[in-house]
């Protein structure tokens, strides 16, 4: 399958205080068109500064310091802001964790989704409303009618998600970035929501970049996976193949904190220790001081991406030279 968006070496660095920090280093992975990948990991690995990327919004002092972008075959890293807007509102859409980070205070619902149709589709006002109507009603708004006339703030915290939903799917997009978007979510509506940007996606052929920090989420709707630490990509591959097998051990710690679907408030599992900072990288894997399955040379050179059955793995164990060692 060809991809819809790929990511090649792409590196992100922050210019603080005359030191160059690296804030993500070599990501590259792909989409296929219709396809959800997640890109999981904690606080600060680097998942949201990478869709940032993609969405063209790195502002100083981030700056993509390597790779390329390459979107329906065509470069969108070295496009101007004017071009990229055009994009982002028509061929890209996003979703963020806080809707009121998509949707206007002051204007309505209604107001919203036709002016956004308007400014990317050859429709007529009459038209960009009545579809308005419609994608509020798909989107599970009742009397969708009348909440066209209705404020943001005048909606629930999950109502208004999806009507970010709606905004995001009002152009047909071909790719969705959403940032954690069920994250300030109660869990019964976070389910809710997952399921309908997941149905959306699969009626429409849209493709999703999902970022979480949360491997529930991406067990239950992504169809691969990207696992991100301390801003590089550590395992990817497909979600069914890393639920079963994870092969980097820091994975393998994620998905014991998955609870068990019976019991939700089951206690989690932690992995012991902190991510290192970019202001304070460490040698070798920058997973080793919380690794169990550590050696020496983990703590002096940092491991290539190997490939281990459907996943690709950056981890010494993974290594076939290592296997053929007999280790
Ligand atoms: Fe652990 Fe070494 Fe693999 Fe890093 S390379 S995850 S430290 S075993």
């Amino acid at each position: 399958m060809s991809a819809l968006l790929e990511v090649r070496g792409l590196s992100v660095e922050i210019v603080a205080r005359r030191r160059r920090l690296t804030a993500i280093a070599d990501v590259s992975f792909e989409i296929a068109a219709g396809e959800i990948l997640g890109v999981v990991g904690e606080s600060g690995a680097g998942k949201s500064v990478t869709g940032t990327a993609v969405l063209g919004l790195l502002e100083p002092p981030a700056r993509q310091a390597a790779g390329e972008i390459v979107f329906a075959g065509r470069r969108i890293d070295t496009l101007g802001a004017e071009a990229m807007r055009a994009l982002r509102g028509k061929e890209i859409a996003a979703v963020f964790q806080d809707p009121l980070t998509s949707l206007d205070p002051l204007m309505t619902i209604g107001a919203q989704l036709a002016e956004t149709m308007l400014t990317h589709l050859p429709i007529t006002r009459s038209e960009a409303q009545a579809r308005a109507e419609r994608l509020l009603a798909e989107v599970g708004i009742p009397a969708p009618r009348e909440r066209l006339s209705a404020y943001p703030h005048e909606l629930s915290g999950g109502m208004r998600q999806r009507v970010v939903l709606a905004l995001a799917f009002c152009c047909e997009p071909r790719l969705i970035i959403a940032d954690e978007p069920t994250t300030a979510l109660d869990v019964s509506i976070q389910a809710q929501i997952l399921d309908l940007l997941r149905r959306m996606c699969r009626e429409r052929g849209t493709a999703v970049m999902l970022v979480t920090h949360d491997m529930g989420v991406i067990a239950e709707v992504a169809d691969r996976v990207a696992v991100m630490y301390a801003g590089r990509v550590v395992e990817i591959g497909p979600t069914r193949a890393l639920i079963e097998a994870a092969g980097h051990p820091y994975t393998r710690g994620l998905m014991a904190s998955i609870p068990s679907m019976r019991r939700r408030t089951a206690e989690l599992m932690q992995i012991p220790g902190a991510m290192p900072r970019p202001d304070a990288p460490v040698a070798g894997c920058a997973f080793h001081p919380r690794c169990a399955r550590a050696f020496d040379r983990c703590a002096v050179e940092r491991p290539g991406s190997f490939q281990a059955g459907a996943s690709r793995v950056a981890c010494w164990l993974a290594d076939p030279a290592l296997a053929g060692a007999g280790a």
